[in-house]
């Protein structure tokens, strides 16, 4: 990477962001990728297939997370955080924490020997799974990760918790390439760059946030991103769709959990649910033919392109659409029943289910007020990073990615829920503009310090 070039900091390697940096970079422009996960991808990695086209997701993101991962002018910082940021007006000054993997990146040949010895197999919970399987203390999320380089879990390596793991390290003793070193501390780099771009993505609303719904007393109600796993060939049940060790007859679906509530805090719609649930339920239909298969709405929301047709092919494939927000899901005898009122019919209605899946509301990560004040930025009144019109003098419509500081900017559904081909779009976006400020610095280089580490 040119050390003299103005360069651009992304943070966040989600779909927006991978998209972002290639940009930028495919421009000829140095591009730090900051991702605090061990491997890019975002949340995108962990869905199935994609609504409306049924594409499988990884198919599309895999080669886009690999030609991040191999680009001359991206230097991918993944398990790493911002930890400050200043500028003196030209540049920013940034600081990147990497934290330590206990690994040596440069030596691990992701052979996966380690997780394999690993006193802790099969005993820790997958968070890629979301909880629905489990792996090792050391691991990569996904088979498909870039980097494919092992990580040790710090809250689950019995030597980093408890300063023991038996006789010998068995993952140290394991590795051919001799890369584990468990005393691997926290690096800190210094970056200069032109410009920034935010994408930092989503979060989901607990579930437990609308308690009428059991999620955690009843193992047979489960969550949108959940259900997406148990779909996903290399999720934790290969691809079939079973509960209780069978495939479920009775499957409803519940839109609109959490979002467009006041009681909830979500008065926005989250704007992706209506149709993953449309796609969900195809794939109910799919794998499990002769299923009964409901989903209760308050409204169908299909505004994208060939959204409305996908959603007309569901209702065609034997899908009872029923108007009405439920009450309740309580078990009688070996069913759960979802109680509510069907109000085309004005009338209560009771639906017997064997899995019940929850369409929980977009939500603002946890820490967007930390990643706000870093860098200065303001937030909507829903809480996500604001776009366009933070700044008075901008019409927030015609430029949705610009934020209250310059050159800084945002991609993505760090500053609303949005689906893959809008957060693409806004990303591309995104970049253009950052892509401006950089090619005006670089015009003004002789005179101008540059990024580089
Ligand atoms: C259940 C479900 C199904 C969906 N199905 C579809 C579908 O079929 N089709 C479709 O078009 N859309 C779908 N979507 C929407 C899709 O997931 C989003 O549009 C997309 O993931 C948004 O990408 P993003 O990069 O903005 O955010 P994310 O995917 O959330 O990526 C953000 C990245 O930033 C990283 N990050 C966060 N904070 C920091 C930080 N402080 N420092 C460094 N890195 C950080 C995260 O680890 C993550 O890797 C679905 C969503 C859900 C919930």
């Amino acid at each position: 990477m040119g050390r003299h070039e103005p360069a651009a900091l992304i943070v966040g390697g989600g779909i927006a962001g991978m998209q972002a940096a290639l940009d930028i970079a495919d421009a000829g422009f140095p591009v730090y990728l900051v991702e605090r996960e061990p491997s890019i991808g975002g949340r995108m990695a962990q869905l199935d297939k994609t609504f409306p086209t049924l594409d499988c997701s990884s198919c599309i993101l895999t080669p886009k997370m690999v030609d991040v991962g191999q680009h001359p002018n991206i230097e991918l910082m993944t398990y790493s955080e911002v930890e400050s940021v200043e500028t003196d007006g030209a540049a920013f000054d940034a600081r990147v924490r990497r934290k330590p993997r206990y690994v040596d990146v440069d030596v691990c040949t992701g052979c996966g020997d380690c997780a394999e010895a690993c006193r802790m197999k099969g005993r820790v919970s997958a968070g890629f799974d979301a909880g629905m399987a489990n792996r090792s203390a050391i691991y990569v999320p996904f088979p498909q990760a870039v980097p494919l380089k092992y990580t040790v879990d710090p809250e689950a390596c019995l030597y980093l918790t408890r300063g023991v793991c038996g006789r010998t390290f068995k993952c140290k003793d394991a590795c051919p390439a001799n890369a584990i070193d468990l005393e691997q501390e926290s690096k800190l780099i210094d970056i200069r760059v032109t410009s920034i771009i935010v994408a930092t993505g989503f979060d989901m609303m607990e579930p437990q946030t609308k308690p009428e719904y059991a999620y955690g007393i009843y193992p047979e109600v489960m969550t949108a991103l959940e259900f997406e796993r148990l779909c996903d060939a290399s999720g934790p049940t290969r691809g079939q769709i079973r509960m209780n060790g069978k495939e479920p007859r009775d499957v409803v679906f519940i839109k609109c959990v959490g979002s467009r509530d006041p009681h909830t805090g979500v008065p926005y719609c989250s704007r992706v649910c209506c149709m993953y649930t449309a796609k969900h339920a195809h794939l109910v239909r799919d794998r499990v033919p002769d299923a009964n298969i409901t989903v209760f709405y308050m409204d169908v929301r299909a505004f994208g392109k060939g959204y409305e047709e996908f959603y007309d092919r569901v209702k065609h494939e034997r899908v009872t659409y029923r108007r009405g927000e439920p009450a309740e899901v309580y078990r009688q005898g070996d069913k759960l029943v979802v109680l509510a009122e069907d109000t085309m019919l004005g009338q209560p209605v009771e639906v017997e289910a064997e899995l019940v899946v929850l369409a929980t509301a977009v939500v603002p990560r946890t820490d967007v007020e930390d990643v706000a004040g870093l860098l200065g930025l303001g937030r909507s009144p829903d809480g996500f990073l604001q776009g366009g019109g933070a700044r008075p003098e901008v019409n927030g419509s015609l430029h949705p990615v610009d934020t209250n500081v310059d050159n800084v900017f945002v991609a993505g559904c760090c500053e609303s829920p949005r689906d893959i081909p809008d957060t693409v779009a806004q990303a591309k976006a995104a970049a253009s503009s950052a892509l401006r400020v950089l090619v005006r610095a670089r015009k003004a280089a002789p005179a101008e310090k540059g990024g580089g580490e």
